[in-house]
C-alpha cells in the first residue's frame, strides 16, 4: 500500500489515483495523516478491501508531504562508512542522532529559498512510524514501521560545523530543508525492507547513490535503540542517513546554486525533486 497527503488530507495512491481515506470510509477513518496514523491496524485492515470508485486522478506534483505534521523527526549522521570517512571519522559505535525540527518538512515538489552560507545534499531513506512504541525490541522493530519515503537533509555547512563542538539541527532546519515524499510505500511492498536501493542527480550527474542494506545501524537496529529513550509515536520519521557524495567533502567543495534541481529517487518508492532560488 501507498499513502500520502492531498490537499492536507490522507490518501491512498494506487498509480495515478489517489483515494481520500476519510471519504471512501464513510468517516470511519480520519482525515488526517497523524490520526490515521494512529489507527494503523484499522487503516491496513479497511485498505483490503476499500472501494476505489471514488479515486480522483492524481498528478505527481499536487501531493504534500506523507506526513505534513510528524511529531519528533529523528536523523543519523555518519551512518555510511565511506561517508563517515568522507567527513574524517571513524565509524561511530552508537548512533549519532540530531533532529530536523519539524517546521523544515516539506513535500516532495518543493521550492526551496537558498539561505546565507553553503547548502549541501544528503539523500536519505526515511523511516515512517505506524504503531511505534516504547522500548521495542529489535526482534519485532519492523512491525512498529508503517513504510519508507524519499528524503532530502538539507544541510547549511556553516551553521552545522560552527562552534566547538558544532550543533546539527539548526543548519539543517531552515524552511524547506526536510523534503519528503512523494508517498510512503508500505513495508510489506519492499523487495527487501534491508536492502533499498537510490540515488540522486543535479541535472544530468548522479552525486549520490547507495543501498540501506550498507547502513551501519539498520532500521531495525535505530527503532530499537530511538524508542529505548523515546516512545515512537504515529507519524515520526527517521531520516536514516546518507552516503559518501556530499558537496562539502569533494574537492573542489561544491554546493547548491539557485536555478539548480535536485532529483532523488528511491527504488520502488518514487521521486522527490526540488528547485532552488536565491535569498530573497
Ligand atoms: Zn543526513
Amino acid at each position: 500500500m501507498r499513502f500520502g497527503t492531498l490537499d492536507g488530507r490522507f490518501v491512498l495512491v494506487r498509480e495515478d489515483q489517489a483515494l481520500d481515506v476519510a471519504t471512501a470510509s464513510e468517516g470511519i477513518l480520519p482525515a488526517d495523516t497523524l490520526a490515521a496514523l494512529k489507527r494503523w491496524d484499522d487503516v491496513l485492515r479497511w485498505s483490503e478491501s476499500a472501494d476505489w470508485s471514488g479515486a480522483v486522478p492524481l498528478a505527481a506534483e499536487q501531493l504534500g508531504a506523507p506526513v505534513p505534521a510528524p511529531r519528533q523527526v529523528f536523523a543519523i549522521a555518519l551512518n555510511y562508512r565511506p561517508h563517515a570517512a568522507e567527513a574524517g571519522f571513524v565509524a561511530p559505535e552508537q548512533p549519532l542522532v540530531f533532529t530536523k525540527f519539524p517546521s523544515c518538512i516539506t513535500g516532495p515538489m518543493a521550492t526551496v529559498e537558498l539561505p546565507d552560507g553553503n547548502v549541501d545534499w544528503e539523500i536519505e531513506v526515511v523511516a515512517v512510524i505506524g504503531r511505534g512504541g516504547y522500548r521495542i525490541p529489535r526482534s519485532s522493530a519492523w512491525e512498529a514501521v508503517a513504510g519508507v519515503t524519499v528524503g532530502q537533509d538539507l544541510s547549511e555547512r556553516v551553521l552545522q560545523l560552527a562552534g566547538t563542538p558544532p550543533q546539527f539541527s539548526l543548519g539543517k532546519s531552515h524552511p524547506g530543508f526536510g523534503p519528503t515524499g512523494p508517498v510512503v510505500v508500505t513495508v510489506d511492498e519492499l523487495t527487501d525492507r534491508d536492502d533499498i536501493g537510490f540515488e540522486s542527480r543535479l541535472g544530468d550527474e548522479i552525486i549520490q547513490h547507495g543501498r540501506t542494506s550498507d547502513l551501519i545501524f539498520p532500521v531495525d537496529d535505530l527503532v530499537a535503540r530511538l524508542s529505548a529513550v523515546c516512545p515512537l509515536l504515529p507519524g515520526d520519521l527517521i531520516f536514516t542517513g546518507t552516503p559518501a557524495g556530499v558537496g562539502n567533502r569533494r574537492t573542489p567543495q561544491r554546493f547548491l546554486q539557485p536555478g539548480e534541481t535536485l532529483v532523488s529517487r528511491v527504488e520502488g518508492v518514487g521521486e522527490i525533486r526540488q528547485k532552488f532560488t536565491a535569498r530573497s
